[in-house]
């Protein structure tokens, strides 16, 4: 596969801003404003956007490479570019046809806009994705939404939101749709804080989210359409690609931790070494599964109903829980080798940051409710038994 250099360029001049800022960002639970800065600075906010709309038409592959980049680096910023790009993903996907989301989509590119999400809801959703207690209610040309969003990350950043909602107040929970608000169009009312293990950074917190909005602005295909053939995807990628780069920096302290002990006692093997080798090869595994996904990706965009199969769903679900397992693993083991040195903070060895960031990985939708959903697919679906996919 050949790597787009120049976007790569880009990414690492911001990527070097986050590590700069990382430990700050983590101390303070703030928003991680100097590399979002950089990243807007370089041009990368709007890179899916086709070329037409002032993009670049960047694949997912590029955009996780750039989030595999910023993870190495901060963990918080790679997850806040990850998630406005799982919005711009739905945009791109679902609004080509649709004159408000294209006119969008320009504005995205132009003015490096920052896109957040709402779809975790209070009164028992939870990451439920599939079902609102919220709606929208029409009122003439225009609709009004208020929703008890239990979490919204970067919220008070964000140029614009992404909210699900029940289509209309007598609408079953499962009929969803997707609206659009730009900040001007709505107020936030904070109902909890974001004092979390990790990923403290992302500033995720709770909110009363009230909106009122031009109709157009709610994507014509119900949500449902836009999860299965866009947003899962995209989300597991992303979220697996940033985790590799919590995971190859954890690895790569540890292998900076046992050469240094080798140094120190010519002719000895240190202790860690076996562990740094173990852990490479776990490392290797997240990636080659990384890499598959991303190539069953491609292929299922490619034979378009296969996006909307239980194979594709079931690839992709398997793919995250995979991922956020092994990180775990990865940066447990990394700790091991690093000890003390590992264990303590400030030290060019501390996995501290790594192993609290990394915790949120199976409860970001939490790997047993994804559990639940492939066990009900796994009733009347056949796994595919063939080595090559
Ligand atoms: C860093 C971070 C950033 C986030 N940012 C956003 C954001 O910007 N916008 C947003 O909308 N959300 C966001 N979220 C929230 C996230 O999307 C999930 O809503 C949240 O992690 C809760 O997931 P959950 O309901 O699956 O699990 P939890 O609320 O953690 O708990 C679910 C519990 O129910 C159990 N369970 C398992 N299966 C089921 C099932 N089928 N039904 C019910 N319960 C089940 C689980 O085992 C678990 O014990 C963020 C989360 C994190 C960690």
């Amino acid at each position: 596969m050949t790597r787009n250099s120049n976007l790569l360029d880009r990414a690492a001049d911001a990527a070097a801003v986050a590590a700069k800022y990382c430990d700050e960002v983590d101390a303070q639970s703030r928003f991680p404003t100097e590399a979002m800065q950089a990243l807007k600075d370089a041009r990368l906010m709007g890179i899916m956007i086709p070329r037409d709309l002032g993009g670049e038409a960047a694949s997912l592959r590029d955009i996780a490479e750039v989030c595999a980049l910023l993870g190495q680096n901060c963990a918080s910023t790679a997850m806040v570019y990850a998630m406005h790009q799982i919005k711009v993903s739905s945009v791109v996907s679902h609004g080509a046809d649709h004159p408000w989301h294209r006119a969008f989509m320009a504005c995205i590119a132009s003015q490096q806009l920052l896109l957040g999400s709402s779809t975790t809801e209070g009164g028992g959703i939870g990451g439920d994705l599939g079902n609102s207690i919220c709606a929208i209610e029409r009122d003439g040309d225009e609709f009004t939404l208020r929703k008890d969003a239990s979490v919204i990350s970067y919220a008070t950043q964000c140029d614009a939101i992404l909210v699900t909602a029940r289509r209309a107040p007598d609408a079953p929970g499962s009929d969803q749709v997707m609206a659009t608000l730009l900040k001007s169009q709505y107020t936030l009312e904070k109902t909890a804080e974001w004092d979390t293990l990790g990923m403290r950074g992302t500033c995720s917190e709770g909110f009363i989210f009230e909106g009122r909005a031009p109709a157009e602005q709610i994507m014509p295909q119900p949500f449902a359409e836009i999860a299965a053939r866009s947003m899962l995807a995209h989300a597991h990628l992303l979220w697996g690609a940033l985790w590799y780069g919590i995971a190859a920096n954890a690895v790569s302290r540890a292998q900076s931790y046992v050469r240094a002990e080798a140094r120190k006692k010519p002719g000895q093997n240190p202790v860690g070494a076996l562990r740094v080798a173990e852990a490479a090869s776990m490392l290797q595994l997240m990636r080659s599964s990384l890499n598959a996904g991303l190539e069953r990706f491609e292929k299922a965009q490619l034979a378009n109903d296969d996006l909307n199969s239980m194979s594709f769903a079931i690839d992709m679900c398997n793919l995250k829980i995979g991922s956020s397992r092994l990180l775990n693993d990865i940066v447990q083991q990394a700790m091991m080798v690093c000890g003390i040195n590992g264990y303590k903070n400030g030290t060019p060895y501390s996995l501290g940051r790594h192993m609290r960031d990394a915790m949120s990985a199976p409860l970001m939708i939490n790997n047993d409710r994804i559990f639940g959903n492939t066990s009900n697919m796994l009733l009347v679906h056949r796994l595919d038994q063939r080595l090559a996919s």
